[in-house]
Protein backbone atom coordinates (compact mmCIF):
# COMPACT_ATOMS: atom_id res chain seq x y z
CA UNK A 1 0.00 0.00 0.00
CA UNK A 2 1.56 3.68 -0.43
CA UNK A 3 0.91 5.72 1.83
CA UNK A 4 -1.40 8.28 1.97
CA UNK A 5 -0.76 11.92 4.29
CA UNK A 6 -2.85 11.59 7.87
CA UNK A 7 -2.54 14.94 9.25
CA UNK A 8 -3.47 13.54 12.62
CA UNK A 9 -2.63 10.72 14.93
CA UNK A 10 -5.16 8.31 14.13
CA UNK A 11 -5.56 5.59 17.47
CA UNK A 12 -9.15 4.11 15.85
CA UNK A 13 -10.06 3.01 12.37
CA UNK A 14 -13.69 2.91 13.40
CA UNK A 15 -15.95 5.00 11.79
CA UNK A 16 -17.77 8.56 12.66
CA UNK A 17 -21.38 9.36 13.28
CA UNK A 18 -22.56 5.70 13.13
CA UNK A 19 -25.59 4.13 15.76
CA UNK A 20 -23.89 1.44 17.90
CA UNK A 21 -25.45 -1.24 20.05
CA UNK A 22 -24.70 -0.78 23.51
CA UNK A 23 -24.05 -3.93 25.88
CA UNK A 24 -23.72 -2.83 29.51
CA UNK A 25 -22.03 -5.38 31.78
CA UNK A 26 -20.03 -4.97 35.92
CA UNK A 27 -17.06 -6.09 34.43
CA UNK A 28 -15.62 -6.04 31.19
CA UNK A 29 -11.98 -7.45 30.56
CA UNK A 30 -10.27 -6.67 27.30
CA UNK A 31 -7.96 -9.52 26.17
CA UNK A 32 -8.42 -12.94 27.25
CA UNK A 33 -4.57 -13.84 28.02
CA UNK A 34 -3.54 -15.53 31.24
CA UNK A 35 -3.87 -12.45 33.17
CA UNK A 36 -7.58 -11.64 32.07
CA UNK A 37 -9.03 -14.72 32.42
CA UNK A 38 -7.73 -15.05 36.09
CA UNK A 39 -8.73 -12.13 36.68
CA UNK A 40 -12.35 -13.20 35.19
CA UNK A 41 -12.69 -16.07 36.91
CA UNK A 42 -11.72 -14.16 40.09
CA UNK A 43 -13.85 -12.13 40.12
CA UNK A 44 -17.05 -13.94 38.69
CA UNK A 45 -15.96 -16.61 42.17
CA UNK A 46 -16.03 -13.51 44.57
CA UNK A 47 -19.42 -12.45 43.55
CA UNK A 48 -21.06 -16.09 43.77
CA UNK A 49 -19.56 -16.53 47.03
CA UNK A 50 -21.03 -12.72 47.48
CA UNK A 51 -24.58 -14.57 46.31
CA UNK A 52 -24.49 -11.53 43.43
CA UNK A 53 -24.71 -14.73 40.87
CA UNK A 54 -26.82 -12.22 38.29
CA UNK A 55 -23.51 -9.39 37.79
CA UNK A 56 -21.89 -10.15 34.49
CA UNK A 57 -18.31 -10.67 33.56
CA UNK A 58 -17.68 -10.47 29.79
CA UNK A 59 -13.90 -11.20 28.32
CA UNK A 60 -13.36 -9.91 24.81
CA UNK A 61 -10.43 -10.90 22.50
CA UNK A 62 -9.31 -9.98 19.11
CA UNK A 63 -8.26 -13.32 18.11
CA UNK A 64 -11.35 -15.11 16.66
CA UNK A 65 -10.36 -18.16 19.70
CA UNK A 66 -8.70 -17.64 22.96
CA UNK A 67 -4.67 -18.45 22.00
CA UNK A 68 -4.34 -17.87 18.74
CA UNK A 69 -2.58 -14.19 19.34
CA UNK A 70 -0.96 -15.63 22.28
CA UNK A 71 2.45 -16.53 22.19
CA UNK A 72 5.21 -17.06 24.85
CA UNK A 73 8.50 -19.64 24.99
CA UNK A 74 6.94 -21.26 27.32
CA UNK A 75 8.50 -22.80 31.06
CA UNK A 76 5.89 -21.37 33.80
CA UNK A 77 6.89 -21.09 37.65
CA UNK A 78 3.98 -23.33 38.83
CA UNK A 79 2.95 -20.60 42.15
CA UNK A 80 0.04 -18.47 40.05
CA UNK A 81 -2.11 -21.45 38.10
CA UNK A 82 -1.61 -23.06 41.68
CA UNK A 83 -3.04 -19.97 43.58
CA UNK A 84 -6.00 -19.70 40.70
CA UNK A 85 -6.55 -23.42 41.18
CA UNK A 86 -4.98 -25.50 43.71
CA UNK A 87 -6.29 -28.78 42.09
CA UNK A 88 -4.71 -27.70 38.70
CA UNK A 89 -3.31 -30.78 37.92
CA UNK A 90 -6.39 -32.71 38.44
CA UNK A 91 -8.42 -30.52 36.96
CA UNK A 92 -6.14 -31.50 33.88
CA UNK A 93 -4.31 -27.68 33.19
CA UNK A 94 -2.36 -28.68 30.08
CA UNK A 95 1.64 -29.62 31.14
CA UNK A 96 3.47 -30.12 28.35
CA UNK A 97 6.95 -31.49 30.36
CA UNK A 98 7.89 -31.29 33.65
CA UNK A 99 11.32 -30.11 33.71
CA UNK A 100 13.99 -32.37 34.34
CA UNK A 101 16.85 -31.42 33.47
CA UNK A 102 18.48 -27.72 33.09
CA UNK A 103 21.73 -25.53 32.45
CA UNK A 104 22.81 -22.57 30.24
CA UNK A 105 25.62 -22.50 27.12
CA UNK A 106 27.88 -20.03 26.04
CA UNK A 107 27.55 -19.81 22.41
CA UNK A 108 31.16 -18.58 21.02
CA UNK A 109 31.49 -16.89 17.72
CA UNK A 110 34.26 -19.67 16.22
CA UNK A 111 31.56 -22.59 16.67
CA UNK A 112 32.25 -23.65 19.84
CA UNK A 113 30.04 -23.91 23.38
CA UNK A 114 30.55 -23.84 26.83
CA UNK A 115 28.02 -25.83 28.90
CA UNK A 116 26.81 -23.89 32.21
CA UNK A 117 25.81 -26.93 34.07
CA UNK A 118 25.08 -27.71 37.73
CA UNK A 119 26.71 -24.98 39.89
CA UNK A 120 27.89 -22.91 37.05
CA UNK A 121 24.13 -22.69 35.37
CA UNK A 122 23.47 -19.01 36.73
CA UNK A 123 20.57 -19.59 39.54
CA UNK A 124 17.98 -17.32 37.51
CA UNK A 125 17.94 -19.94 35.19
CA UNK A 126 17.39 -22.76 37.19
CA UNK A 127 13.99 -24.70 36.55
CA UNK A 128 13.83 -27.28 38.56
CA UNK A 129 10.03 -27.91 39.82
CA UNK A 130 8.83 -25.58 36.55
CA UNK A 131 7.04 -27.04 33.60
CA UNK A 132 7.02 -26.72 29.78
CA UNK A 133 3.94 -25.40 28.45
CA UNK A 134 1.93 -23.86 25.41
CA UNK A 135 0.37 -20.71 25.93
CA UNK A 136 -2.14 -20.95 23.42
CA UNK A 137 -3.15 -24.71 25.79
CA UNK A 138 -3.16 -22.59 29.00
CA UNK A 139 -5.02 -19.82 27.55
CA UNK A 140 -7.67 -22.17 26.20
CA UNK A 141 -8.11 -24.54 29.29
CA UNK A 142 -8.14 -21.23 31.33
CA UNK A 143 -11.35 -19.66 28.88
CA UNK A 144 -13.29 -23.00 29.38
CA UNK A 145 -12.84 -22.93 33.70
CA UNK A 146 -14.12 -19.38 32.91
CA UNK A 147 -17.22 -20.03 30.51
CA UNK A 148 -18.11 -22.83 33.20
CA UNK A 149 -18.64 -20.28 35.61
CA UNK A 150 -20.76 -18.57 33.18
CA UNK A 151 -17.95 -15.48 32.56
CA UNK A 152 -19.17 -14.59 28.85
CA UNK A 153 -15.98 -15.37 26.46
CA UNK A 154 -16.21 -13.64 23.01
CA UNK A 155 -13.88 -14.01 20.50
CA UNK A 156 -12.96 -11.88 17.11
CA UNK A 157 -14.43 -8.52 19.43
CA UNK A 158 -11.04 -6.53 18.97
CA UNK A 159 -11.23 -3.08 20.96
CA UNK A 160 -10.92 -0.16 19.43
CA UNK A 161 -11.43 2.90 21.63
CA UNK A 162 -11.70 4.05 25.24
CA UNK A 163 -15.64 5.16 26.39
CA UNK A 164 -14.64 8.05 28.37
CA UNK A 165 -17.31 9.55 30.97
CA UNK A 166 -17.47 12.50 33.30
CA UNK A 167 -13.43 13.86 34.41
CA UNK A 168 -12.42 11.33 32.07
CA UNK A 169 -13.79 8.49 34.02
CA UNK A 170 -13.49 4.95 31.89
CA UNK A 171 -16.39 3.83 31.23
CA UNK A 172 -15.83 0.83 28.80
CA UNK A 173 -14.99 0.13 25.37
CA UNK A 174 -16.02 0.51 21.24
CA UNK A 175 -14.80 -2.73 18.99
CA UNK A 176 -13.63 -2.51 15.69
CA UNK A 177 -16.32 -1.84 12.76
CA UNK A 178 -16.25 -4.53 10.28
CA UNK A 179 -16.87 -3.89 6.70
CA UNK A 180 -14.84 -1.02 6.00
CA UNK A 181 -13.02 -1.10 2.75
CA UNK A 182 -9.58 0.34 2.14
CA UNK A 183 -10.69 3.98 0.76
CA UNK A 184 -12.59 4.03 4.04
CA UNK A 185 -16.38 3.58 1.95
CA UNK A 186 -18.55 1.14 4.20
CA UNK A 187 -18.81 -2.06 2.13
CA UNK A 188 -22.34 -4.48 2.16
CA UNK A 189 -21.03 -6.00 5.18
CA UNK A 190 -20.07 -3.02 6.98
CA UNK A 191 -21.57 -3.65 10.52
CA UNK A 192 -20.75 -1.01 13.17
CA UNK A 193 -18.68 -1.98 16.47
CA UNK A 194 -20.42 -2.45 20.08
CA UNK A 195 -20.65 -0.08 22.76
CA UNK A 196 -19.43 -2.26 25.62
CA UNK A 197 -20.00 -0.13 28.98
CA UNK A 198 -18.89 -1.52 32.04
CA UNK A 199 -18.46 -0.07 36.07
CA UNK A 200 -15.14 -1.52 36.09
CA UNK A 201 -12.78 -2.36 33.06
CA UNK A 202 -9.89 -4.42 33.08
CA UNK A 203 -7.02 -3.77 30.22
CA UNK A 204 -5.76 -7.45 29.53
CA UNK A 205 -4.57 -6.41 26.21
CA UNK A 206 -1.13 -7.87 26.62
CA UNK A 207 2.27 -6.46 25.30
CA UNK A 208 2.14 -3.07 24.13
CA UNK A 209 -2.02 -3.02 24.48
CA UNK A 210 -3.21 -0.01 22.10
CA UNK A 211 -5.89 1.03 24.56
CA UNK A 212 -3.15 0.66 27.65
CA UNK A 213 -0.70 2.84 25.59
CA UNK A 214 -3.53 5.70 25.25
CA UNK A 215 -3.67 5.50 29.18
CA UNK A 216 -0.17 5.56 29.59
CA UNK A 217 0.51 8.43 27.67
CA UNK A 218 -2.36 10.59 29.18
CA UNK A 219 -1.13 13.53 30.91
CA UNK A 220 -4.12 13.68 33.17
CA UNK A 221 -3.92 10.09 34.31
CA UNK A 222 0.23 10.41 35.40
CA UNK A 223 0.71 6.41 34.96
CA UNK A 224 3.59 6.59 34.40
CA UNK A 225 4.67 9.58 36.55
CA UNK A 226 8.12 8.90 38.10
CA UNK A 227 8.59 5.64 36.28
CA UNK A 228 10.77 5.03 33.97
CA UNK A 229 10.06 4.20 30.17
CA UNK A 230 9.31 0.76 29.51
CA UNK A 231 11.80 -1.76 27.59
CA UNK A 232 11.03 -4.31 25.47
CA UNK A 233 12.57 -6.96 24.18
CA UNK A 234 11.47 -9.13 20.67
CA UNK A 235 11.03 -12.62 21.16
CA UNK A 236 11.52 -14.83 17.67
CA UNK A 237 10.07 -18.25 18.29
CA UNK A 238 9.28 -21.50 16.17
CA UNK A 239 8.17 -25.31 16.83
CA UNK A 240 10.57 -27.86 15.17
CA UNK A 241 9.79 -31.27 14.48
CA UNK A 242 13.35 -33.24 15.22
CA UNK A 243 14.96 -36.32 14.92
CA UNK A 244 13.70 -38.94 16.92
CA UNK A 245 17.26 -39.12 18.40
CA UNK A 246 17.73 -35.28 19.63
CA UNK A 247 13.51 -35.44 20.51
CA UNK A 248 13.86 -38.35 23.11
CA UNK A 249 17.87 -36.83 24.36
CA UNK A 250 16.09 -33.32 24.72
CA UNK A 251 12.19 -33.71 26.10
CA UNK A 252 11.68 -31.62 29.35
CA UNK A 253 14.83 -30.55 28.97
CA UNK A 254 15.95 -26.61 28.89
CA UNK A 255 18.08 -24.64 27.51
CA UNK A 256 19.24 -20.75 27.52
CA UNK A 257 22.26 -19.98 25.55
CA UNK A 258 23.66 -16.35 25.53
CA UNK A 259 26.87 -15.18 23.49
CA UNK A 260 26.98 -15.45 19.65
CA UNK A 261 25.58 -14.19 17.66
CA UNK A 262 25.19 -10.59 19.83
CA UNK A 263 28.10 -9.16 20.91
CA UNK A 264 29.12 -8.09 24.50
CA UNK A 265 27.26 -4.60 23.94
CA UNK A 266 23.87 -6.06 23.61
CA UNK A 267 21.49 -7.48 25.70
CA UNK A 268 19.29 -10.84 24.55
CA UNK A 269 19.50 -15.08 24.36
CA UNK A 270 17.95 -17.94 23.52
CA UNK A 271 15.82 -20.87 24.64
CA UNK A 272 15.59 -24.47 23.42
CA UNK A 273 13.01 -26.34 25.50
CA UNK A 274 12.30 -30.33 24.56
CA UNK A 275 8.28 -30.69 24.16
CA UNK A 276 7.27 -34.57 23.95
CA UNK A 277 6.64 -35.96 20.07
CA UNK A 278 9.85 -34.84 19.16
CA UNK A 279 9.63 -30.95 19.19
CA UNK A 280 11.57 -28.63 19.96
CA UNK A 281 10.46 -24.87 21.14
CA UNK A 282 13.29 -22.65 20.34
CA UNK A 283 13.71 -18.85 20.26
CA UNK A 284 15.55 -15.59 20.32
CA UNK A 285 15.03 -12.55 22.41
CA UNK A 286 17.02 -9.38 21.77
CA UNK A 287 16.48 -5.95 23.64
CA UNK A 288 15.49 -3.54 21.80
CA UNK A 289 17.89 -0.91 23.04
CA UNK A 290 20.18 -1.87 20.99
CA UNK A 291 20.80 0.74 19.28
CA UNK A 292 21.84 -0.69 15.90
CA UNK A 293 19.35 0.93 13.18
CA UNK A 294 19.65 -2.27 11.37
CA UNK A 295 18.58 -4.60 14.13
CA UNK A 296 16.46 -7.68 12.77
CA UNK A 297 15.46 -9.98 15.60
CA UNK A 298 14.65 -12.46 12.96
CA UNK A 299 17.80 -12.21 11.22
CA UNK A 300 19.60 -12.79 14.55
CA UNK A 301 17.68 -15.84 15.33
CA UNK A 302 18.66 -17.16 11.68
CA UNK A 303 22.15 -16.39 12.40
CA UNK A 304 21.68 -18.30 15.93
CA UNK A 305 20.25 -21.61 14.51
CA UNK A 306 22.75 -21.79 12.12
CA UNK A 307 25.66 -21.77 15.00
CA UNK A 308 27.18 -25.17 14.80
CA UNK A 309 25.87 -26.18 18.04
CA UNK A 310 22.31 -25.55 17.10
CA UNK A 311 22.25 -26.71 13.79
CA UNK A 312 23.59 -30.09 15.17
CA UNK A 313 20.07 -30.14 16.78
CA UNK A 314 17.99 -29.11 14.19
CA UNK A 315 19.73 -30.87 11.56
CA UNK A 316 17.04 -33.66 9.98
CA UNK A 317 14.22 -31.76 10.98
CA UNK A 318 11.71 -28.89 9.98
CA UNK A 319 10.00 -25.88 11.91
CA UNK A 320 5.93 -26.12 11.59
CA UNK A 321 5.21 -23.29 13.84
CA UNK A 322 6.05 -19.64 13.61
CA UNK A 323 5.56 -16.45 15.77
CA UNK A 324 7.04 -13.38 16.89
CA UNK A 325 6.25 -11.02 20.10
CA UNK A 326 7.78 -8.50 21.97
CA UNK A 327 8.56 -8.81 25.96
CA UNK A 328 8.37 -5.79 28.15
CA UNK A 329 11.75 -6.30 30.10
CA UNK A 330 11.97 -3.05 32.31
CA UNK A 331 10.55 -4.54 35.63
CA UNK A 332 9.08 -2.72 38.82
CA UNK A 333 10.67 0.64 37.24
CA UNK A 334 8.83 0.76 34.71
CA UNK A 335 5.43 -0.92 35.67
CA UNK A 336 3.03 2.24 35.70
CA UNK A 337 0.07 3.00 37.85
CA UNK A 338 -1.80 0.24 38.01
CA UNK A 339 -5.26 1.93 38.47
CA UNK A 340 -7.28 4.68 37.66
CA UNK A 341 -11.31 6.12 37.65
CA UNK A 342 -13.03 3.08 36.40
CA UNK A 343 -10.32 0.62 35.11
CA UNK A 344 -7.35 -1.22 36.20
CA UNK A 345 -4.43 -3.02 33.83
CA UNK A 346 -2.78 -6.45 34.66
CA UNK A 347 -0.53 -8.50 33.01
CA UNK A 348 1.61 -7.67 30.27
CA UNK A 349 -0.11 -4.63 29.67
CA UNK A 350 1.30 -3.35 33.40
CA UNK A 351 4.42 -4.89 32.84
CA UNK A 352 4.43 -7.81 35.12
CA UNK A 353 7.34 -10.03 33.99
CA UNK A 354 10.64 -10.92 35.94
CA UNK A 355 13.52 -10.45 32.78
CA UNK A 356 16.29 -12.28 34.92
CA UNK A 357 14.24 -15.41 34.86
CA UNK A 358 12.55 -15.06 31.91
CA UNK A 359 9.20 -15.92 33.44
CA UNK A 360 5.82 -13.62 33.57
CA UNK A 361 3.06 -16.26 33.55
CA UNK A 362 3.28 -16.98 37.11
CA UNK A 363 3.01 -13.21 37.05
CA UNK A 364 0.80 -12.51 35.13
CA UNK A 365 -1.65 -15.22 36.43
CA UNK A 366 -0.92 -13.15 40.01
CA UNK A 367 -1.80 -9.82 38.54
CA UNK A 368 -5.43 -11.16 37.36
CA UNK A 369 -5.94 -12.61 40.73
CA UNK A 370 -4.98 -9.40 42.99
CA UNK A 371 -6.85 -6.91 40.41
CA UNK A 372 -9.82 -9.37 40.30
CA UNK A 373 -10.11 -8.75 44.19
CA UNK A 374 -10.20 -5.41 43.90
CA UNK A 375 -12.22 -4.88 41.34
CA UNK A 376 -14.70 -7.89 42.38
CA UNK A 377 -14.77 -5.46 45.72
CA UNK A 378 -15.28 -2.21 44.27
CA UNK A 379 -18.20 -3.08 42.26
CA UNK A 380 -20.00 -5.20 45.30
CA UNK A 381 -19.48 -1.96 47.55
CA UNK A 382 -20.99 0.31 44.55
CA UNK A 383 -17.40 2.06 44.16
CA UNK A 384 -15.23 2.02 41.55
CA UNK A 385 -13.62 4.97 41.92
CA UNK A 386 -9.48 5.37 41.70
CA UNK A 387 -9.62 5.70 45.02
CA UNK A 388 -11.67 2.27 46.21
CA UNK A 389 -9.70 0.45 43.18
CA UNK A 390 -6.54 1.51 44.99
CA UNK A 391 -6.88 -1.39 46.66
CA UNK A 392 -5.26 -3.36 43.67
CA UNK A 393 -1.98 -1.52 44.38
CA UNK A 394 -2.07 -2.36 47.98
CA UNK A 395 -2.46 -5.69 47.50
CA UNK A 396 0.03 -5.84 45.01
CA UNK A 397 2.92 -4.49 46.97
CA UNK A 398 1.84 -7.25 49.58
CA UNK A 399 2.41 -10.05 47.28
CA UNK A 400 4.75 -12.68 46.64
CA UNK A 401 4.53 -11.01 42.87
CA UNK A 402 6.20 -7.12 43.85
CA UNK A 403 8.67 -9.55 46.28
CA UNK A 404 9.66 -11.32 43.55
CA UNK A 405 9.93 -8.71 40.68
CA UNK A 406 11.08 -5.82 43.89
CA UNK A 407 14.22 -8.36 43.97
CA UNK A 408 15.34 -7.87 40.43
CA UNK A 409 14.06 -4.31 40.35
CA UNK A 410 17.83 -2.91 38.78
CA UNK A 411 18.20 -6.32 36.30
CA UNK A 412 17.56 -4.63 33.33
CA UNK A 413 18.46 -1.33 33.24
CA UNK A 414 21.88 -2.71 34.69
CA UNK A 415 22.28 -4.36 30.89
CA UNK A 416 21.76 -0.33 29.26
CA UNK A 417 25.60 -0.43 29.07
CA UNK A 418 26.50 -4.19 28.06
CA UNK A 419 26.33 -7.67 28.99
CA UNK A 420 29.94 -7.16 31.00
CA UNK A 421 28.68 -4.14 33.08
CA UNK A 422 25.20 -6.08 33.68
CA UNK A 423 26.87 -9.04 34.51
CA UNK A 424 29.05 -7.32 37.16
CA UNK A 425 25.79 -5.43 38.23
CA UNK A 426 23.74 -8.07 38.76
CA UNK A 427 25.93 -10.03 40.64
CA UNK A 428 25.96 -7.18 43.35
CA UNK A 429 22.40 -7.32 43.01
CA UNK A 430 22.33 -10.92 44.40
CA UNK A 431 24.11 -10.07 47.39
CA UNK A 432 22.17 -6.89 47.97
CA UNK A 433 18.36 -7.16 47.60
CA UNK A 434 17.63 -6.71 44.05
CA UNK A 435 20.05 -2.88 44.63
CA UNK A 436 22.82 -3.47 42.98
CA UNK A 437 25.84 -0.45 42.39
CA UNK A 438 22.69 2.08 42.52
CA UNK A 439 19.91 2.36 44.11
CA UNK A 440 17.65 3.84 41.30
CA UNK A 441 18.84 2.89 37.95
CA UNK A 442 16.79 5.10 35.31
CA UNK A 443 16.39 4.14 31.37
CA UNK A 444 15.43 5.32 27.70
CA UNK A 445 13.00 4.29 25.95
CA UNK A 446 14.03 1.81 23.29
CA UNK A 447 12.91 3.60 19.81
CA UNK A 448 15.47 6.95 21.64
CA UNK A 449 18.72 4.61 21.69
CA UNK A 450 18.71 3.94 17.96
CA UNK A 451 21.69 5.30 16.22
CA UNK A 452 21.97 6.65 12.84
CA UNK A 453 22.48 4.03 9.77
CA UNK A 454 26.05 5.25 9.26
CA UNK A 455 27.44 3.60 12.87
CA UNK A 456 24.85 0.54 11.76
CA UNK A 457 27.64 -2.72 11.93
CA UNK A 458 24.72 -5.59 11.80
CA UNK A 459 25.04 -7.70 8.70
CA UNK A 460 22.05 -10.05 7.19
CA UNK A 461 23.27 -13.57 7.56
CA UNK A 462 23.34 -16.19 4.44
CA UNK A 463 20.39 -17.96 3.87
CA UNK A 464 22.22 -21.04 2.54
CA UNK A 465 20.70 -24.00 4.80
CA UNK A 466 17.63 -25.97 5.78
CA UNK A 467 17.73 -24.04 8.89
CA UNK A 468 17.21 -20.40 7.51
CA UNK A 469 13.62 -20.06 6.98
CA UNK A 470 12.89 -15.53 5.25
CA UNK A 471 10.74 -14.11 7.13
CA UNK A 472 7.86 -15.02 4.53
CA UNK A 473 8.16 -18.47 5.15
CA UNK A 474 8.04 -17.80 8.37
CA UNK A 475 4.83 -16.05 8.40
CA UNK A 476 3.29 -18.60 6.78
CA UNK A 477 3.96 -21.03 9.79
CA UNK A 478 2.59 -18.46 12.18
CA UNK A 479 -1.19 -18.88 10.23
CA UNK A 480 -1.61 -15.05 10.42
CA UNK A 481 -4.23 -13.17 7.57
CA UNK A 482 -6.11 -10.32 7.95
CA UNK A 483 -9.05 -9.09 5.89
CA UNK A 484 -6.81 -7.48 2.66
CA UNK A 485 -9.66 -5.13 2.01
CA UNK A 486 -9.87 -2.88 5.00
CA UNK A 487 -7.40 0.24 6.12
CA UNK A 488 -4.34 -0.87 7.12
CA UNK A 489 -3.88 -1.53 10.85
CA UNK A 490 -0.18 -0.21 10.63
CA UNK A 491 -1.15 3.73 10.70
CA UNK A 492 2.35 6.06 9.68
CA UNK A 493 1.10 9.29 11.00
CA UNK A 494 3.41 11.47 9.10
CA UNK A 495 4.58 9.85 5.57
CA UNK A 496 7.10 12.37 4.92
CA UNK A 497 9.41 11.75 7.67
CA UNK A 498 9.59 7.97 5.94
CA UNK A 499 10.96 9.60 3.05
CA UNK A 500 12.65 13.03 4.27
CA UNK A 501 14.37 12.02 6.99
CA UNK A 502 13.90 8.26 7.97
CA UNK A 503 15.91 7.30 4.86
CA UNK A 504 19.00 9.51 5.69
CA UNK A 505 18.60 9.32 9.12
CA UNK A 506 17.66 5.91 9.95
CA UNK A 507 17.68 4.12 6.46
CA UNK A 508 14.16 3.15 7.21
CA UNK A 509 14.87 0.88 10.46
CA UNK A 510 11.05 -0.68 9.94
CA UNK A 511 12.15 -2.85 6.52
CA UNK A 512 14.90 -4.43 9.55
CA UNK A 513 12.83 -4.89 12.65
CA UNK A 514 9.88 -6.25 11.75
CA UNK A 515 10.15 -9.88 12.26
CA UNK A 516 7.66 -10.39 9.58
CA UNK A 517 8.17 -8.50 6.39
CA UNK A 518 5.18 -6.15 6.65
CA UNK A 519 7.20 -3.52 5.80
CA UNK A 520 9.28 -2.62 2.21
CA UNK A 521 10.82 -0.08 0.41
CA UNK A 522 10.56 0.00 -3.38
CA UNK A 523 13.80 0.60 -5.86
CA UNK A 524 11.67 3.93 -6.45
CA UNK A 525 12.14 5.40 -2.58
CA UNK A 526 8.65 6.77 -3.28
CA UNK A 527 7.62 5.88 0.53
CA UNK A 528 7.30 2.70 2.16
CA UNK A 529 5.10 -0.53 1.22
CA UNK A 530 2.99 -1.96 3.74
CA UNK A 531 1.89 -5.48 3.47
CA UNK A 532 -0.33 -5.10 6.59
CA UNK A 533 -1.65 -8.84 6.24
CA UNK A 534 1.50 -10.45 7.22
CA UNK A 535 1.64 -8.72 10.85
CA UNK A 536 2.06 -11.31 13.35
CA UNK A 537 0.67 -8.46 16.64
CA UNK A 538 4.15 -8.61 18.01
CA UNK A 539 4.34 -4.53 18.17
CA UNK A 540 8.00 -4.00 17.76
CA UNK A 541 6.87 -1.59 14.91
CA UNK A 542 5.00 0.59 17.64
CA UNK A 543 7.55 0.41 20.37
CA UNK A 544 10.98 0.81 17.91
CA UNK A 545 10.26 3.32 15.17
CA UNK A 546 12.95 6.24 15.75
CA UNK A 547 9.57 8.92 15.35
CA UNK A 548 7.07 6.64 17.23
CA UNK A 549 5.75 8.00 13.50
CA UNK A 550 3.69 4.18 13.14
CA UNK A 551 0.91 3.61 15.38
CA UNK A 552 -0.75 0.00 15.68
CA UNK A 553 -4.13 0.13 16.00
CA UNK A 554 -6.19 -3.05 16.16
CA UNK A 555 -7.83 -4.49 12.56
CA UNK A 556 -10.94 -5.52 11.88
CA UNK A 557 -12.69 -8.90 13.05
CA UNK A 558 -10.15 -12.08 13.89
CA UNK A 559 -7.22 -10.54 11.90
CA UNK A 560 -3.59 -11.74 12.86
CA UNK A 561 -1.73 -14.69 13.50
CA UNK A 562 -3.46 -18.71 14.28
CA UNK A 563 -0.89 -19.44 17.01
CA UNK A 564 -1.62 -23.15 17.64
CA UNK A 565 0.05 -25.30 20.14
CA UNK A 566 2.83 -22.85 20.18
FE1 LIG B 1 5.25 -6.67 14.39
FE2 LIG B 1 4.69 -4.24 13.42
FE3 LIG B 1 5.70 -6.13 11.83
FE4 LIG B 1 3.18 -6.32 12.73
S1 LIG B 1 4.00 -4.77 11.37
S2 LIG B 1 4.69 -7.97 12.66
S3 LIG B 1 3.39 -5.46 14.78
S4 LIG B 1 6.70 -5.17 13.56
Amino acid sequence: MELEANSERITSLNAHDVERDELPVDVLVVGGGPAGLACAIDVARRFQEAGENEKTVLVIDKAEELGHHTLSGAVMKPEGIAALFPDWRERGFPVLADVKDDWAELLRPGGGSVPLKGALCPPQLKNHGNCIVSLNQIVRWLGEQAEALGIEVYGGFPAAELIRGEGGRIEGVVTRDSGIAKDGSHKGTFEPGMRITAEVTVFAEGTRGSLAKQLLRDPQLGLMEGRNPQTWGTGIKEIWEVTPMVGAELEGKVIHTGGYPLDLNAYGGSWIYGLPGNKLSIGFVVGLDHGDARLDPHALFVQWKQHPRIAKLLAGGKPIRYGAKTVPEGGLHSMPKLFGEGFVLVGDSAGFLNAATLKGIHLSLQSGMLAGQAVAEAVLAGDTSASKLARYDELFRASSAHAELHGVRNYRQAFAKGMFAGLVDFGVQKVTGGRGLVARRGGHADHECMQPVAQSRLEKPAFDDSASMDKLSDVYLSGAIHEEDQPSHLVVADPTICVDRCTKEYGNPCQHFCPAAVYEWPESNAGVVINASNCVHCKTCDIMDPYENIEWVVPEGSGGPKYLDM
